[in-house]
């Protein structure tokens, strides 16, 4: 008998049946046409999700943070001025990757809660005469907090400055969940991973890289070897990588883009958006606040849920797992112990969203917080009854 539960962590996400199976396969030569199969279209899917016609792919045996390493050590030198805002854990990490391999990071102080600050990135971009920053560091949806931000909004701050500056969009929590919009909103390099929107086991960095930053290459002098992209286009060239490819992961990939592509991206981008607006209204009937401080942050794929001063949030994920055996997320950072977060992204319908909701008001039930059982249940029920989505209808 198995009592496993769906996940309500940001990631890794629940993995929809079909995915797991294709994972599941018998060795094949890595270095043969066979592995092309796989690679080629997986490559080309992902191009899709990212919303490119032209950008160049990789992916890595690696995680979203090997994503990270392989847009600064392609692109960048020793020295290399890089503006970045901080507003979460992980707008925090990536900056302290950068600040490790050398670069010169001007980093904006944000309050965790709100979106990064694209008129602050404009006025230190215009600024910036000499056009010294190389790269303008954005993390699409900050994972800790639960807020988005608004890149079409950096790209402008960008024009509108007349800076040249690349864009580098940390996309790991909305890439395949959210709106993605690499060309239009003229991202240069787009990082995510294999455990979250795409629904597979962590284990592969997907990155890519536009015209423009691919050019940057030659010129970058920062120290690369397994994440040198240089190595991994000649390896593609020959159905291979420049060592082991992980091939299960790499046919999940393949079958994670197709489905999403065959639900349709927008209908992908519906669902998530319906499915947190129903925890979003949960938490507003359990008289709890969330981290995000406006509507217009709100993050489509994950809640981080504030509670009462002088409770301990983490307290909440520890009796999850322990008494009913079900995942939340911890509060990271700044906001450790004062959030819990509730993770919607991924293989998630509405039926699975009610059973973390229920699930949540147990816990804090338990805990002696001041919850009305089935008042956020009830709040995101007559949502999802009054509005359906066309994907959820097809499938049943
Ligand atoms: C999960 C996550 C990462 C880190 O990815 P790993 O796969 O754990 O290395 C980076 N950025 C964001 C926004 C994330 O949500």
């Amino acid at each position: 008998m198995s009592f496993q539960n769906p996940v309500f962590i940001p990631g890794p996400t629940n993995m929809p049946e079909e995915i797991r199976k294709s994972i599941y396969m018998p060795t094949i030569d890595h270095r043969s046409p066979l592995f092309g199969e796989i690679l080629h279209p997986a490559l080309s899917g992902v191009k899709k999700v990212l919303k490119s016609e032209t950008a160049e792919i990789f992916i890595f045996p690696s995680t979203g943070t090997g994503g990270w390493e392989t847009a600064l050590t392609n692109t960048l030198s020793a020295g290399d001025k890089v503006l970045a805002a901080r507003n979460g854990m992980f707008s925090h990490r990536w900056i302290d990757m950068c600040q490790r391999h050398g670069l010169d990071v001007q980093v904006v102080e944000a309050t965790w809660g709100t979106g990064l600050p694209a008129d602050r990135y404009e006025e230190i971009l215009k600024a910036d005469t000499n056009h010294e920053i190389k790269v303008v560091l954005a993390t699409h949806n900050e994972t800790a907090t639960g807020v988005k931000s608004d890149i079409g909004a950096v790209r402008k701050a960008l024009d509108a400055a007349g800076h040249p500056a690349m864009l580098f969009v940390d996309g790991v929590s909305s890439i395949a969940s959210m709106d993605f919009r690499m060309d239009e909103w003229g991202v240069d390099i787009a990082v995510t991973g294999s455990q979250k929107g795409f629904m597979l086991p962590a284990g592969l960095a997907i990155v890519g890289f536009s015209p423009k930053a691919m050019a940057a290459v030659e010129g970058a002098t920062l120290p690369r070897t397994f994440f040198d992209i240089r190595d991994m286009q000649k390896g593609y060239a020959a159905n291979a990588y420049p060592y082991t490819p992980a091939v299960g992961l790499m046919n999940g990939l393949k079958l994670a883009t197709e489905m999403l592509l065959d639900e349709g991206l927008e209908n992908v981008f519906a669902r998530h958006h319906r499915i947190a607006e129903g925890v979003r209204l949960a938490v507003n009937a359990w008289g709890l606040e969330l981290c995000a401080q406006s509507s217009d942050v709100y993050s489509d794929t994950v809640s981080a849920i504030k509670t009462p001063e002088g409770f301990n949030a983490t307290d909440i994920v520890t009796h999850a797992a322990s008494k009913y055996g079900v995942a939340y997320g911890v509060g990271l950072g700044e906001v450790a112990g004062k959030v819990f977060r509730i993770g919607h992204l991924g293989q998630l319908t509405d039926v699975l969203a009610l059973s973390g909701i229920a699930t949540a008001e147990m816990v804090m039930a338990d805990l002696g917080l001041d919850i009305k059982l089935g008042s956020g249940v009830a709040a995101a029920q007559d949502y999802y009854r009054n509005s359906t989505v066309a994907s959820q209808k097809a499938a049943a």
